[in-house]
Protein backbone atom coordinates (compact mmCIF):
# COMPACT_ATOMS: atom_id res chain seq x y z
CA UNK A 1 0.00 0.00 0.00
CA UNK A 2 2.60 2.96 1.11
CA UNK A 3 4.47 2.07 -2.57
CA UNK A 4 1.78 2.58 -4.44
CA UNK A 5 1.34 5.91 -2.75
CA UNK A 6 4.22 7.33 -3.66
CA UNK A 7 4.07 6.21 -7.14
CA UNK A 8 1.29 8.28 -7.13
CA UNK A 9 2.31 11.12 -5.88
CA UNK A 10 5.76 10.82 -8.08
CA UNK A 11 3.23 11.26 -11.07
CA UNK A 12 1.72 13.64 -10.02
CA UNK A 13 4.80 15.66 -8.95
CA UNK A 14 5.89 15.50 -12.81
CA UNK A 15 3.96 18.51 -13.50
CA UNK A 16 5.95 20.63 -11.77
CA UNK A 17 9.05 19.60 -13.12
CA UNK A 18 11.76 21.72 -14.86
CA UNK A 19 10.97 20.80 -17.58
CA UNK A 20 9.14 22.24 -20.79
CA UNK A 21 5.16 21.60 -20.74
CA UNK A 22 3.81 21.10 -24.12
CA UNK A 23 2.19 24.35 -23.95
CA UNK A 24 5.33 26.11 -23.67
CA UNK A 25 6.48 24.82 -26.51
CA UNK A 26 4.93 27.34 -29.26
CA UNK A 27 6.24 27.97 -32.99
CA UNK A 28 8.14 30.93 -33.80
CA UNK A 29 6.22 33.22 -35.88
CA UNK A 30 4.31 35.94 -35.52
CA UNK A 31 2.35 37.38 -32.65
CA UNK A 32 -1.47 35.75 -32.11
CA UNK A 33 -4.10 39.06 -32.85
CA UNK A 34 -5.02 40.87 -30.33
CA UNK A 35 -8.12 39.93 -28.98
CA UNK A 36 -11.13 41.36 -30.40
CA UNK A 37 -14.74 42.24 -29.38
CA UNK A 38 -16.73 40.07 -31.17
CA UNK A 39 -18.29 41.59 -34.57
CA UNK A 40 -21.76 43.01 -34.59
CA UNK A 41 -23.00 42.89 -38.57
CA UNK A 42 -25.45 45.11 -39.79
CA UNK A 43 -27.73 43.36 -42.00
CA UNK A 44 -29.59 45.70 -44.48
CA UNK A 45 -33.12 45.64 -44.69
CA UNK A 46 -33.59 46.03 -48.01
CA UNK A 47 -31.12 43.58 -49.97
CA UNK A 48 -30.04 41.28 -46.81
CA UNK A 49 -26.44 41.13 -47.37
CA UNK A 50 -24.33 42.59 -44.37
CA UNK A 51 -24.36 46.85 -45.03
CA UNK A 52 -20.91 47.33 -46.59
CA UNK A 53 -22.09 44.76 -49.09
CA UNK A 54 -24.82 46.46 -50.20
CA UNK A 55 -23.03 48.14 -53.25
CA UNK A 56 -22.52 44.58 -54.65
CA UNK A 57 -26.24 43.88 -55.16
CA UNK A 58 -28.55 45.75 -57.36
CA UNK A 59 -30.61 47.85 -54.78
CA UNK A 60 -28.26 50.53 -53.60
CA UNK A 61 -29.95 53.28 -53.58
CA UNK A 62 -32.98 51.65 -51.52
CA UNK A 63 -30.06 50.45 -49.33
CA UNK A 64 -28.74 53.61 -48.94
CA UNK A 65 -31.96 55.34 -47.99
CA UNK A 66 -32.46 52.66 -45.43
CA UNK A 67 -29.20 52.57 -43.95
CA UNK A 68 -29.83 56.58 -43.63
CA UNK A 69 -32.65 56.10 -41.93
CA UNK A 70 -31.89 53.10 -39.68
CA UNK A 71 -28.35 53.53 -38.87
CA UNK A 72 -26.90 57.27 -39.64
CA UNK A 73 -23.42 56.49 -38.05
CA UNK A 74 -22.99 53.29 -40.24
CA UNK A 75 -24.65 55.01 -43.20
CA UNK A 76 -21.84 57.83 -42.92
CA UNK A 77 -19.20 55.63 -42.71
CA UNK A 78 -19.91 54.16 -46.14
CA UNK A 79 -21.87 56.99 -48.18
CA UNK A 80 -20.75 60.13 -46.68
CA UNK A 81 -18.54 62.83 -49.00
CA UNK A 82 -15.55 61.94 -46.74
CA UNK A 83 -16.43 57.88 -47.12
CA UNK A 84 -16.50 58.32 -50.79
CA UNK A 85 -13.48 60.64 -51.54
CA UNK A 86 -11.19 58.09 -49.55
CA UNK A 87 -11.92 55.38 -51.19
CA UNK A 88 -12.03 56.97 -54.70
CA UNK A 89 -9.02 58.62 -54.06
CA UNK A 90 -6.94 55.73 -54.00
CA UNK A 91 -7.39 54.97 -57.31
CA UNK A 92 -6.37 56.35 -60.86
CA UNK A 93 -7.90 59.23 -62.61
CA UNK A 94 -9.14 56.60 -65.20
CA UNK A 95 -10.10 54.03 -62.63
CA UNK A 96 -12.32 56.75 -61.10
CA UNK A 97 -14.13 57.97 -64.07
CA UNK A 98 -15.19 54.38 -64.85
CA UNK A 99 -15.96 53.72 -61.46
CA UNK A 100 -18.04 56.82 -61.93
CA UNK A 101 -19.65 55.75 -64.71
CA UNK A 102 -20.53 51.82 -63.32
CA UNK A 103 -22.00 53.69 -60.06
CA UNK A 104 -24.17 55.72 -61.96
CA UNK A 105 -25.50 53.19 -64.36
CA UNK A 106 -25.67 50.58 -61.50
CA UNK A 107 -27.81 53.15 -59.57
CA UNK A 108 -30.13 54.15 -62.58
CA UNK A 109 -30.87 50.41 -63.23
CA UNK A 110 -31.58 50.24 -59.18
CA UNK A 111 -33.52 53.63 -59.42
CA UNK A 112 -35.79 52.74 -62.57
CA UNK A 113 -36.58 48.76 -60.56
CA UNK A 114 -37.34 49.94 -57.24
CA UNK A 115 -39.62 53.06 -59.39
CA UNK A 116 -41.38 50.25 -61.24
CA UNK A 117 -41.61 48.18 -57.97
CA UNK A 118 -43.38 50.81 -56.23
CA UNK A 119 -45.60 51.69 -59.49
CA UNK A 120 -46.43 48.11 -59.59
CA UNK A 121 -47.40 48.46 -56.00
CA UNK A 122 -49.70 51.56 -55.95
CA UNK A 123 -51.39 50.08 -59.62
CA UNK A 124 -52.39 47.48 -57.41
CA UNK A 125 -55.54 46.90 -56.33
CA UNK A 126 -56.72 45.19 -53.29
CA UNK A 127 -60.79 43.53 -54.56
CA UNK A 128 -63.05 42.95 -51.55
CA UNK A 129 -65.59 40.80 -53.25
CA UNK A 130 -69.44 40.64 -51.51
CA UNK A 131 -70.54 37.09 -52.71
CA UNK A 132 -74.25 36.33 -52.26
CA UNK A 133 -74.38 32.82 -53.01
CA UNK A 134 -77.87 32.72 -51.84
CA UNK A 135 -80.86 34.87 -50.49
CA UNK A 136 -79.14 34.22 -46.65
CA UNK A 137 -75.40 32.84 -47.17
CA UNK A 138 -72.55 35.28 -48.56
CA UNK A 139 -68.89 35.11 -48.94
CA UNK A 140 -66.31 37.14 -49.26
CA UNK A 141 -63.07 37.28 -51.40
CA UNK A 142 -60.25 39.33 -50.83
CA UNK A 143 -57.87 39.72 -53.90
CA UNK A 144 -54.72 41.15 -54.61
CA UNK A 145 -52.61 40.89 -50.79
CA UNK A 146 -50.16 39.38 -52.02
CA UNK A 147 -49.02 42.47 -54.64
CA UNK A 148 -48.44 44.16 -50.94
CA UNK A 149 -46.38 41.47 -49.60
CA UNK A 150 -48.62 39.80 -47.67
CA UNK A 151 -48.84 35.89 -46.97
CA UNK A 152 -52.25 35.03 -47.78
CA UNK A 153 -52.25 31.70 -45.56
CA UNK A 154 -51.56 33.50 -42.78
CA UNK A 155 -54.16 36.64 -44.01
CA UNK A 156 -57.33 33.92 -44.27
CA UNK A 157 -56.02 32.53 -40.52
CA UNK A 158 -56.51 36.17 -39.19
CA UNK A 159 -59.71 36.18 -40.68
CA UNK A 160 -60.75 33.30 -39.53
CA UNK A 161 -59.76 33.41 -36.01
CA UNK A 162 -61.35 37.29 -36.30
CA UNK A 163 -64.25 36.18 -37.47
CA UNK A 164 -64.97 32.53 -36.18
CA UNK A 165 -65.28 31.28 -39.82
CA UNK A 166 -64.15 29.30 -42.46
CA UNK A 167 -61.46 31.20 -44.38
CA UNK A 168 -59.11 29.91 -47.09
CA UNK A 169 -57.01 30.95 -50.22
CA UNK A 170 -58.32 29.18 -53.52
CA UNK A 171 -57.75 29.89 -56.56
CA UNK A 172 -60.25 32.27 -58.50
CA UNK A 173 -61.69 30.80 -62.46
CA UNK A 174 -58.54 33.59 -63.96
CA UNK A 175 -56.38 30.66 -61.87
CA UNK A 176 -55.22 33.89 -59.45
CA UNK A 177 -55.09 32.88 -55.61
CA UNK A 178 -57.19 34.77 -53.46
CA UNK A 179 -59.18 34.53 -49.75
CA UNK A 180 -62.25 33.21 -49.56
CA UNK A 181 -64.25 33.86 -46.31
CA UNK A 182 -67.87 32.30 -44.84
CA UNK A 183 -70.02 35.29 -44.18
CA UNK A 184 -70.40 38.76 -45.20
CA UNK A 185 -67.29 40.78 -43.54
CA UNK A 186 -66.11 42.84 -46.51
CA UNK A 187 -67.19 45.93 -44.14
CA UNK A 188 -65.00 44.44 -41.18
CA UNK A 189 -62.02 43.86 -43.84
CA UNK A 190 -61.73 47.14 -45.18
CA UNK A 191 -62.06 48.03 -41.67
CA UNK A 192 -58.85 45.90 -40.75
CA UNK A 193 -56.98 46.93 -43.79
CA UNK A 194 -57.19 51.00 -43.11
CA UNK A 195 -56.35 49.98 -39.02
CA UNK A 196 -53.54 47.63 -40.40
CA UNK A 197 -54.60 45.05 -38.01
CA UNK A 198 -52.13 42.12 -37.34
CA UNK A 199 -50.16 41.54 -40.84
CA UNK A 200 -52.71 43.59 -43.13
CA UNK A 201 -49.90 46.33 -43.17
CA UNK A 202 -48.88 49.04 -45.59
CA UNK A 203 -51.85 48.46 -48.10
CA UNK A 204 -53.42 52.38 -48.86
CA UNK A 205 -56.69 52.55 -48.31
CA UNK A 206 -56.92 54.51 -51.58
CA UNK A 207 -56.25 50.91 -53.05
CA UNK A 208 -59.00 48.86 -51.67
CA UNK A 209 -62.34 48.49 -53.07
CA UNK A 210 -65.29 47.09 -51.98
CA UNK A 211 -67.81 45.26 -54.85
CA UNK A 212 -70.85 43.52 -55.13
CA UNK A 213 -71.54 40.03 -56.74
CA UNK A 214 -75.10 38.99 -56.87
CA UNK A 215 -75.79 35.74 -58.20
CA UNK A 216 -77.86 36.09 -61.48
CA UNK A 217 -80.66 33.54 -60.61
CA UNK A 218 -82.13 36.42 -58.56
ZN1 LIG B 1 -28.57 46.51 -48.93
Amino acid sequence: MPAKKNRDKGDKSTTTTTEPTPVAIEPEGPPPPEPRPPVQVLYCGVCTFPVEYCEFGSSLTRCKEWLHEHDLEAYNKYYSEEALQAKIGTLSLEAQSKLEKDTAKKEAKAEAKADAALKKKMASQVTIKRIERNKRKHVTSVHGLEAFGIDLKKAAKQFASKFATGASVTKNPQGQEEIVVQGDVSDEILEMIEEEVGILKGIPADNVEIVEEKTKKN
